[in-house]
């Protein structure tokens, strides 16, 4: 007879562990969770895993409500850099607006992490957590329909057959259990490449972020805390065709930061240094099913979004606060967590919220692309239209820090 837990979290990339601190915080302790992660977890941080990799991620103001209530954000704040301003132009064009905090009464639009920081801040918030038990090097490797849940079979590290009353499939955009599973994925390939790169440059940042649309693509330099003294880094997300972005990866420092500062000019001075180039194919992947009985989808195997915008991560984060918020209702009402009225509860809680962030960041970087002159006009008085329109920046602000989505977490 195989163990049984209540809730198996399958993957503990960014997605995965937030939820199961979430999990923790808001259901009752006889509700036992189980997270598997196929990489060994950072303890420590220093460890290579591959969803906190050489990236960036740009957390939404609501994202740090949630992390504050996680308490992993005094940890967080020593190393990342606030957002005060974002100045958003378009390349040979007339058009540019700056959206600043303090015109909205905001400590910040967003807040800058590496992504290797937030994944041992995470790590080793999960490591003092009594209530998850993990099991790590191991991966899921099947999972089938039980009569009370589902029935997993483990390969690694202290693996064992299991039982599980609900499965939370958080391994990432090519999700295998989703196939194993049969949940079919939708696939938009953008015909483009996430070129990402630390940069420093001669000028200070001054807690600018950058994000400038050209006709190749659009290109963001984020604001991040100096790692040496008076260094100014930036962390670069440039969107390409992909043989560009082939041949600006591998190319000589040289070229590369004189191509960088042709296509984004000289708003930080001159750009002195890349660190180590990678590049990521964009398209926008989303399951066809996010609930089943006792299974849920989350996070990039639910949906993986074009970077343009920020806002995958942010969405993700959202539903794993929606969906424990309904699962400790559920269980405080006596059902089940892999209870099917319970799981649909949650699908229809975030589906607004879901379709509106997908469809943001899926029309931005089209609509800046066009070369038609009239849609070129329409960017241009549209950027232009954010300066003098106030109602319209503090929609446009509200949406960029996620606060348009925000729900029961006592502010606006
Ligand atoms: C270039 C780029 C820039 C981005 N910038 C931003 C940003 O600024 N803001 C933002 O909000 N979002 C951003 N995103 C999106 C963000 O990176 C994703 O939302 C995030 O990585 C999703 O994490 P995840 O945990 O769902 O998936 P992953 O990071 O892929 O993690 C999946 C985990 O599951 C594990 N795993 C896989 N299979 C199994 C198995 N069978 N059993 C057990 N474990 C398994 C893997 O080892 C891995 O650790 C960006 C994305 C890109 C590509």
């Amino acid at each position: 007879m195989s163990e049984r837990r209540d809730i198996v979290i399958a993957g503990g990339g960014m997605v995965g562990i937030s939820l199961a601190l979430e999990l923790s915080r808001v259901l009752p302790p006889e509700i036992s969770i189980l997270l598997v992660e196929g990489f060994a977890l950072p303890a420590g941080g220093g460890d290579y895993h591959p969803s906190f990799d050489a990236r960036s991620t740009a957390l939404s103001y609501s994202s740090r409500l949630v992390y504050e209530q996680m308490q992993v954000w005094d940890e967080l704040q020593q190393w990342l850099c606030p957002i005060e301003q974002i100045h958003v132009s378009s390349r040979g064009r007339f058009g540019s607006t700056l959206l600043r905090a303090a015109d909205h009464g905001w400590p910040a639009l967003g807040y800058v992490v590496e992504n290797a920081w937030l994944g041992s801040v995470l790590a080793s918030a999960l490591a003092r957590n009594p209530r998850v038990e993990v099991c790590s090097p191991a991966r899921v490797v099947a999972a089938r329909a039980a009569a009370a849940g589902l029935s997993l079979e483990l390969e690694g590290e202290g693996a064992q057959p299991l039982q599980a009353g609900l499965l939370l499939v958080a391994d990432g955009a090519r999700s295998s259990l989703c196939r194993q599973l049969g949940v079919a994925h939708s696939d938009k390939p953008y015909a483009q490449h996430a070129l990402v790169a630390n940069i420093v440059s001669a000028r200070p940042h001054a807690g600018c972020a950058f994000e400038r649309f050209t006709d190749e693509g659009p290109l963001a330099l984020l604001p991040l805390v100096p790692a040496a003294a008076a260094q100014q880094r930036s962390a670069l997300v440039w969107t390409l065709p992909p043989e560009r972005a082939a041949s600006l990866v591998d190319c000589p420092q040289q070229m590369f930061l004189a191509e960088l500062q042709r296509r984004f000019g000289y708003r930080l001075g001159r750009l002195r240094q890349v660190g180590e180039r990678s590049v990521y194919p964009l398209s926008l992947v989303q399951a066809a099913e996010q609930v089943r009985q006792g299974v849920v989808v989350m996070g990039n195997a639910a949906h993986a979004l074009h970077p343009v915008a920020g806002q995958g991560f942010n969405l993700a984060l959202r539903d794993v606060v929606e969906l424990a918020r309904v699962l400790a209702a559920g269980v405080a009402a006596g059902r089940a967590p892999g209870d099917l009225g319970v799981l649909q509860q949650y699908r229809e809680r975030q589906r607004a919220d879901q379709q509106r962030t997908i469809g943001f960041s899926d029309r931005v970087p089209a609509l800046f692309m066009h070369n038609d002159p009239v849609l070129g006009l329409g960017r241009d008085l549209a950027l232009a239209g954010l300066d003098i329109a106030p109602p319209l920046k503090q929609a446009f602000v509200r949406h960029a820090a996620g606060m348009a989505a925000l729900r029961g977490h006592g502010h606006g």
